[in-house]
């Protein structure tokens, strides 16, 4: 019997089916059960392994074990026993809308760039596709592009399965050198190519292709894409998003990213504002501070770690401390910067890390990081820690 001579194959729209149990085995903790005949389609090609019931029974994946075709069962059925199967209708029609979405892109950019496709996986969320060559946003969208025309134009998907003759004069993709027999998946206009998977029988079943992401992967590119149902719901999701910032910023639909732009260069420049007025302030408080004290515990406003350093190193080079603590309070929590030119602040910074809930760590000279606590128990604890270090 061929290889292609299975439910699956004669008909993959085929989603229930009656047939018999030729042989049933333990498999890790499960079983695996074969049958005379199954519309299940076993893992294969990147494409999932169909799911569904046997008799009721839940199969929770099917694989092609030795050559042979297996349900995974959580319970045994007995030799001979007549099977009622029935496909979980929804995911398998997911996996060939996917599935059939993936011959369309890799066929055409194999077609417009000449690139093969080198890998291919239908994850949770998105189908990936990795080709051997570069390509840019640009050019992605026009593959996406041309692949929605031809859906929109419902042409016939065939499989077919040609003589050794017929097949020497064919030019098609695979991924590897085929030999015996080779079933052909031609999509008009768009690809040719060996394969063993299931596949819809219009283009117009697609629905929609949408490729979402493009990253450079190995020497070439990987490419996610979704189709049919789940390009429709990200395609919401991508919507409800843009609505939502768009009542935010008061821009017009297609006027988001230019009000998101304006907006983030105003947060820039306010920063900046804020930066000048920190630094100013942090002038003002050093002018007023006593030359040579031992210990300087010093707070400043709206200052990141940057700022603190200057502040605490202006302090010891300019009034002549020989410690000094810039803090700054942030959302419930204090930053600092230790600068020490008398004691070594690395197993100090571990004490007081311990007791104020805080994190960071530095060098014996200079550390950084932040406290979770309230203003008053950091300068407490660090008087006390700093200080007591100074007169010992
Ligand atoms: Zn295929």
């Amino acid at each position: 019997m061929s290889e292609f001579d299975t439910l699956f194959y004669r008909d993959s729209y085929c989603r229930e089916f009656t047939s018999r149990v030729k042989s049933c085995q333990p498999y890790r903790k499960n079983y695996a059960v074969e049958l005379e005949e199954t519309a299940f389609y076993p893992e294969g090609g990147g494409q999932p392994g169909d799911t569904g019931t046997l008799n009721g029974k839940p199969v929770s994946d099917t694989r092609k074990i030795e050559g042979r075709i297996m349900h995974v069962l959580s319970e045994p059925m007995e030799e001979g026993t007549e099977v009622h199967g029935v496909l979980d209708w929804e995911n398998r029609l997911d996996h060939m809308v996917m599935h059939s979405a993936e011959h369309m892109v890799s066929g055409l950019i194999h077609k417009t760039f000449g690139y093969d496709n080198v890998g291919f996986h239908m994850g949770e969320d998105a189908v990936i596709i990795d080709f051997n060559g570069p390509m840019d946003w640009d050019a992605c969208m026009k593959i996406e592009a041309m692949a929605n025309t031809l859906v929109r134009r419902n042409l016939m998907i065939r499989a077919d399965i040609p003589s050794e003759e017929e097949l020497r004069d064919m030019d098609y993709r695979s991924k590897k050198e085929l030999s015996g027999e080779v079933r052909i998946v031609t999509v008009p206009e768009a690809d040719v190519c060996a394969c063993c998977g299931t596949h819809l029988r219009s283009t117009g079943e697609i629905g929609y292709i949408k490729l979402i992401s493009l990253a450079n992967h190995k020497n070439g590119v990987r490419i996610e894409m979704l189709a049919g149902k789940r390009a429709e719901e990200y395609m919401r999701m991508i919507m409800d998003q843009n609505m939502r910032i768009s009542h935010l910023l008061s821009a017009k639909m297609n006027e988001t990213a230019a009000a998101a732009e304006k907006l983030q260069n105003s947060y820039y420049e306010t920063r900046q504002k804020l930066r000048i007025a920190s630094e100013a302030a942090m002038r003002r408080s050093i002018t007023a501070m006593k030359d040579n004290e031992p210990l300087v515990i010093a707070f400043a406003e709206n200052a990141d770690h940057d700022a603190l350093r200057y502040f605490a190193n202006a302090i010891i080079e300019e009034k002549g401390a020989l410690t000094a603590a810039a803090l700054c309070e942030d959302d419930g929590a204090i930053r600092y910067v230790i600068v020490s030119h008398a004691s070594a602040l690395r197993p100090l910074i571990k004490d007081l890390n311990k007791q104020l809930k805080g994190r960071g760590g530095g060098s014996d000279e200079l550390v950084q990081g932040m406290f979770a606590c309230k203003r008053s128990e950091a300068e407490a604890a660090l008087y006390e820690v700093l200080g007591a270090k100074e007169s010992a």
